[in-house]
């Protein structure tokens, strides 16, 4: 605030791009206001328009559907491995078509997909929004697909208020990427626009504050990571099921999930004991807006309807985890 420069061009943005980079191993970031726009940053350079397909897995927030509809492209929706919720590679290959451009990978819930196993000669876009900390064999989250993308909303382990990042070691991707999210100028050439242009700029102020919030990385990651360490032992031997976290993965929770078969009741008694769990997202193949594509995703289907997540977040303290997990324990057995 005291330094007054508070646009997109100021020197917090150049650094937190600097300091994220430097983070997940990557040789360039750009910083843009939320991470649905990065994702669309990322299609939009890899030129994924109308006629274009792009495979997205059923288990997920929808923002990697949407920014594929934003684009003009069609989402082709893939099924998720029971053993990592996340995309399914041979579901992924089965589905790829003459009109494929890219593969949507998506770390959910702090949980790398399998990159290696994604390797069929198209782009692969990683959101990795809630997969802040993780690990694939030992490799940060964030380096493994060709264009990066994580969120920086509110709810995510590292935050500032709304905002996104796109990352890559592609020099060029990454010049044509800055170019498009900064109205299709250059810094050297003001007022004279390349290419079709947008405003995707992270604000001065937003990136002040992602900054302070990288400076506190391994705090904040640490400690979600203890509320899930003391959840698995508070929930040790109860009748629901957990998260799987597959061999290559280096898991970092970012909210705790677990898997019950009367799922709405258990919702209700946690609600009426004043605890605020929630349903998991529904598959994206049930999601309105995607119905029309008639896509089935049976893994998918049934996890979103068996799983709810607990209350995650780093000042959660141990006796209120203990109340959490004696309700979830009775509302299962009642159930
Ligand atoms: C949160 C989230 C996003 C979108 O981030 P916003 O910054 O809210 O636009 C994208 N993908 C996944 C998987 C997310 O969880």
């Amino acid at each position: 605030m005291k330094e007054g420069w508070i646009s997109g061009t100021g020197q917090f943005v150049a650094g937190f791009e600097r300091a994220l980079s430097q983070r997940i191993c990557r040789a360039e970031t750009i910083a843009v206001v939320n991470g649905t726009i990065a994702l669309e940053l990322a299609l939009r350079v890899l030129c994924v328009g109308p006629g274009a397909e792009v495979i997205v897995p059923a288990l997920t927030f929808a923002a990697p559907a949407m920014s594929v509809l934003a684009v003009g492209a069609v989402p082709v929706i893939a099924d998720v491995s029971e053993d990592s919720w996340t995309i399914s590679p041979s579901d992924a290959e089965a589905k790829i078509t003459r009109r494929t451009a890219a593969i949507i990978a998506v770390d959910v819930l702090g949980h790398p997909a399998d990159y290696d196993r994604l390797k069929f000669g198209l782009p692969v876009i990683q959101d990795s929004a809630e997969a802040h900390g993780a690990t694939y064999c030992d490799r940060p989250v964030g380096s493994q697909g060709d264009i990066s993308v994580f969120s920086f909303h509110a709810n995510k382990a590292i935050t500032t208020g709304e905002g996104g990042a796109a990352s890559t070691d592609s020099s060029d991707l990454a010049s044509r990427m800055r170019l498009i999210a900064h109205h299709g100028m250059t810094r050297d050439r003001p007022y004279v626009h390349e290419v079709v242009g947008r405003n995707y700029q992270m604000t001065n102020l937003a990136a002040a504050v992602g900054l302070g919030q990288l400076s506190r990385w391994d705090e904040l990651i640490g400690a979600r990571n203890d509320v899930s360490v003391l959840y698995d032992q508070l929930l040790d031997g109860a009748p629901c099921g957990h998260r799987p976290v597959a061999a290559w993965a280096g898991y970092a929770c970012w909210l705790y999930c677990v898997t019950v078969a009367n799922r709405e009741q258990v919702l209700n008694e946690l609600r009426s004991s004043g605890i605020d769990a929630r349903a998991i997202w529904p598959s994206l193949t049930d999601q309105p807006v995607l119905r029309g594509l008639g896509a089935v995703a049976p893994v998918a289907e049934y996890i979103s309807r068996q799983a709810l997540w607990l209350p995650t977040y780093a000042g959660i303290t141990e006796d209120e985890q203990r109340v959490v997990a004696e309700h979830l324990r009775l509302a299962t057995m009642a159930a």
